[in-house]
């Protein structure tokens, strides 16, 4: 971390030589990015095993083959993307052409979140590469074994003036974010979401901040509910609960309360929680083990509740009898504590919702077009899903990002490259054929020509 100044200097300077604008030398990156993160897949199984027992084959599905795929498709992409885009010219400016040229940011801070820390960092890192900008990843030191690795491979493998990681905590970021950068990229929570955008703000530097919040999922009587329980238990328990877009509480019509309760216990034995058969993980640490415990009173317990200090596990839980003055309804969980609860008036949850901050994600379960409708219509929230949980991110082509408190921009697919880039709207003339409408001296005849133009 004692150097961190000289390789921002050192970025600086390389940017200036505009290596990073060739299309070879971003494909280049990105291939060497995919063989080390296939050469050393071992040690990053290993590492985030060690950090949260997270398997082998989670971590792939998760984050891992993302990560691959992602890759894959800015290096068939990348050189469309990087073409300048023609565009229209309006009739006072003619003879012109008028394009778009995509433009790298230059040097770019990211900083990522300990929950899928491979995905939460390289995601954004690859997107910057392939936009042609040289990176400073900073991961997050909550996941320490993940991090060190991932400082390993980078610091090991690629030129500190092209893409270099920094490890550290509040202090190191702190000192970061004192520096000038053209781009800055976090993943995390919206308080320390709030630090990053001040700092970025006093250097004018665009931030894109991936935050995380509250998300409901919302079940009508007309749903499929053993899907659904199916499909919401999956994205809860997925990474024990500790996902920025895992349905957050439950909100089910009062006909169906007791048939859901009994289906989301059906699937949670089903799923078979447990770390020996690689399908479940330990909370993160016991700062978040102990303030998920805290929402856990037996008189709420419906299934689950068990805890265990020494292994930070948390057995799947299900919380009911609560509203939304309960203690767990205040803050984001990011834990695996389901609490459910029953509604009859879809407008009255739909204020509550409404009342508080905007979710990063919602899930509507419901056959009626009407219903879906109704809360893609009045609830504003990053994105989310009719009828499943959590896949809308695994889609390239739909924009991932949060509103208001939820986040700021958007990343994934194209809208990576997009948010790394700066668009620069050109127009070329020639030097023959203008006619002399602008130019003074101003006559009628002018006046007139205008006004019909600007009909
Ligand atoms: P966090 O905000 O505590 O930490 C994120 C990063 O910020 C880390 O790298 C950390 O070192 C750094 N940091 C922490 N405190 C700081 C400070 N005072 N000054 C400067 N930097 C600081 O978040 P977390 O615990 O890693 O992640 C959990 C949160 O992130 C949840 O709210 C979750 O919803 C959100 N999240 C969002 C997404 C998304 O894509 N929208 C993804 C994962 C997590």
């Amino acid at each position: 971390m004692d150097n961190y100044i000289e390789i921002i200097e050192k970025q600086r300077e390389f940017y200036k030589k505009n290596e990073t604008k060739k299309i070879s030398f971003r494909k280049e990156q990105l291939k060497k990015l995919k063989t080390i993160l296939k050469n050393n897949e071992k040690q990053l199984y290993a590492a985030i095993y060690e950090d949260f027992k997270k398997s082998e084959i989670e971590t792939y599905i998760t984050e891992q083959a993302f990560l691959y795929k992602n890759i894959d498709l800015y290096l068939k992409k990348v050189s469309k993307w990087s073409r300048r885009k023609r565009v229209p010219t309006n009739l006072i400016n003619f003879p012109a052409k008028s394009y778009i040229q995509a433009e790298p940011r230059g040097v770019c801070l990211i900083i990522g979140a300990w929950n899928y820390p491979y995905l939460l960092t390289l995601d954004p890192a690859i997107a910057a590469l392939a936009a042609g900008n040289t990176v400073i990843l900073k991961p997050s030191e909550i996941a320490k074994n993940t991090s060190a690795i991932i400082a390993e491979l980078i610091n090991k493998n690629f030129p500190p003036e092209v893409f270099c990681a920094i490890e550290g905590g509040v202090p190191e970021t702190t000192a970061l974010l004192k520096q000038k950068f053209d781009k800055i990229f976090f993943t995390g929570s919206a308080s320390v979401g709030k630090i990053v955008y001040e700092a970025a703000a006093k250097n004018l530097t665009p931030a894109t901040l991936e935050l995380g919040g509250k998300s409901p999922a919302i079940v009508f009587k007309d749903t499929n509910i053993d899907k659904t329980a199916k499909r919401i238990v999956w994205g809860k328990f997925l990474n024990a609960g500790q996902t920025c877009i895992a349905p957050d509480y439950v909100l089910v019509h009062e006909s169906i309360y007791s048939d859901f309760l009994q289906a989301l216990k059906k699937y949670i034995i089903k799923f078979d929680y447990a770390f020996e058969n690689k399908n479940y993980v330990q909370i993160i640490n016991e700062k978040n083990y102990n303030r998920l415990k805290k929402f856990i009173e037996e008189k709420n317990v419906f299934f689950g509740g068990e805890t265990n200090a020494e292994a930070r596990f948390i057995n799947p839980t299900i919380l009911t009898d609560l509203d939304f003055s309960h203690p767990v309804m205040q803050e984001e969980i990011f834990g695996p504590i389901l609490p459910v609860l029953k509604f009859n008036d879809l407008n009255e949850i739909i204020e509550k919702i409404k009342s508080g901050q905007k979710p990063l994600a919602c899930y509507v379960f419901t056959k009626s077009k009407k219903n879906q409708n109704k809360i893609l219509q009045e609830i504003s929230f990053g994105g989310g899903m009719i009828n499943d949980t959590i896949m809308h991110i695994s889609n390239p082509n739909l924009p991932f990002g949060g509103v208001g408190n939820s986040g700021i921009g958007s990343y994934h697919g194209k809208n990576g490259f997009i948010t790394f880039s700066h668009y620069k709207s050109i127009m070329s003339k020639p030097f023959c054929g203008e006619p002399p409408i602008k130019y003074s001296p101003y006559s009628k005849n002018k006046k007139k020509i205008l006004k019909q133009i600007f009909k």
